[in-house]
């Protein structure tokens, strides 16, 4: 064929004839795999019925599985309990293609492109890229599965770290622990949101808020005393779940990252009341720390509403409020707002809210001395983790989530961001 169309063209069309190179491989290697697979001596002997009863042997049955080589055709002994009748093949069960069929190596692919990408985008990945025809649907449900799969994992670690029989941690004890989270809006279809209420009053929620933890270390400080993260140290836990659910997962998390042997210990979150309830709650004894940035946005949003004609004013004022955050002066702050008194009753209201936000978090605003002992103020890290493990893969446009179908994609996400896939694929190989 190669041949042939050079003459008719004169010219050798690389990438056609890699293509064709490639295809007749896989064509030979999955006539290879069909027959290691059928060889005698390759077949498993059957287990017992879940009845009881031993199985007797009943006949040899093809089965097709696509493969990493394409489709692969096979036999295996299929055995039968004399009993309830019921029908198994061990074979199956060995090489962990019970009720599937895509070989473990293509639902590992399968994983990898569904929790990168839409799922008919992983789709035309696994054409061009390993010469696989699959559906988007079955992109979608293999990446699903092993999310689930993988939430099955986390639930059970969260159930035995909640009957405090999660084992010690054998790694060396860190210096600073951190502990950030955030939540974020995530789409969802129209079923997921009924009955539920909007941010806009009146308006059901378009979204469902996904909370987002993060863990990550830091050692060290650079020449001008600023924290450093330890690097490739960040792991991550994410779901659309009630605040207590979440609290677990997070707890479950920092207790695998060295929580119990960490020298300092710190919660870094913005001002929402979840977070600090989780903190006290979970992370006794952490620093806590209201995210500096979090606060300025208070800072120059009332001074928009205060100052809306007068720039300068604006400015001037704001200018002034962020100095005495910044110096942790949030006392003389609370008392500034407490004297501005604006006529306008929605602006009062404003600014008692932003009085008591500050009040409330005065400890948690420290700057100076959380400066001085060269911690981070700032939650850039689950802020961060907020566009890339839930943001890019969850909220582009057109994506409406079931909350089944977001927290299998965040769970696989949250897996392979941490960088945990390949311990847990190991441990399923293990398993089967
Ligand atoms: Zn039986």
């Amino acid at each position: 064929m190669i041949f042939a169309g050079c003459r008719k063209t004169g010219q050798l069309d690389l990438e056609a004839v890699e293509t064709l190179v490639r295809g007749s491989m896989h064509r030979a290697g999955a006539s290879v795999l069909g027959r290691l697979l059928s060889a005698p001596a390759a077949q498993t002997s059957p287990a017992p019925c879940a009845c009881g009863h031993t199985v007797r042997y009943h006949d040899t049955r093809s089965r097709r599985l696509l493969t990493m080589l394409g489709p692969v055709e096979f036999q295996r002994g299929y055995f039968v309990c004399p009993q309830c009748r019921q029908g198994q093949s061990p074979r199956d069960r060995e090489l962990d293609v019970e009720g599937t069929e895509f070989s473990p190596g293509v639902r590992r692919m399968m994983a990898t492109v569904g929790a990168e990408s839409s799922f008919q985008q992983g789709r035309e990945q696994l054409e061009l890229l390993a010469g696989l025809e699959v559906s988007a649907k079955a992109v979608e449900r293999q990446a699903e599965a092993i999310g689930i799969d993988i939430e099955a994992g986390e639930q059970g670690e969260i159930r035995r770290a909640k009957q405090l029989e999660l084992p010690e941690v054998c790694a060396p004890a860190v210096p600073i622990l951190y502990i950030e989270m955030d939540g974020t809006g995530v789409p969802v279809t129209k079923k997921e949101r009924e009955g539920r209420a909007g941010k806009t009053e009146g308006q059901p929620a378009r979204t469902r808020e996904v909370k987002l933890g993060c863990v990550f270390t830091q050692s060290t400080t650079d020449q001008d005393g600023r924290p450093v993260r330890d690097e490739d140290s960040t792991s991550y836990v994410a779901a659309i779940e009630t605040a207590e659910q979440f609290g677990l997962r997070l707890y479950t998390e920092a207790w695998r990252r060295g929580w119990s042997k960490a020298r300092q210990k710190v919660v870094l979150g913005d001002g929402a009341i979840w977070i600090w309830n989780l903190a006290d709650q979970h992370f006794p004894g952490a620093v806590q720390i209201v995210d500096l940035y979090h606060a300025r946005q208070h800072v120059w949003e009332l001074a928009a509403k205060l100052f809306a004609n007068d720039e300068r004013a604006r400015r001037q004022w704001a200018a002034i409020c962020q100095y005495l955050l910044d110096q942790g002066q949030t006392g003389a702050l609370v008392l500034i707002l407490r004297h501005l008194r604006p006529d306008n009753e929605k602006l009062a209201q404003d600014v008692d809210k932003d009085a008591e936000y500050f009040a409330r978090n005065a400890e948690r605003m420290r700057y100076p001395e959380f400066r001085a002992q060269g911690l981070f103020v700032g939650s850039g890290v689950v802020e961060a983790g907020c566009r890339t493990v839930v943001g890019k893969r969850l909220k582009c446009s057109g994506m409406f989530w079931s909350v089944r179908g977001a927290n299998a994609i965040l769970a696989l996400r949250c897996c392979q961001l941490s960088d945990r896939f390949e311990d847990y694929w190991e441990s399923r190989s293990r398993a089967a």
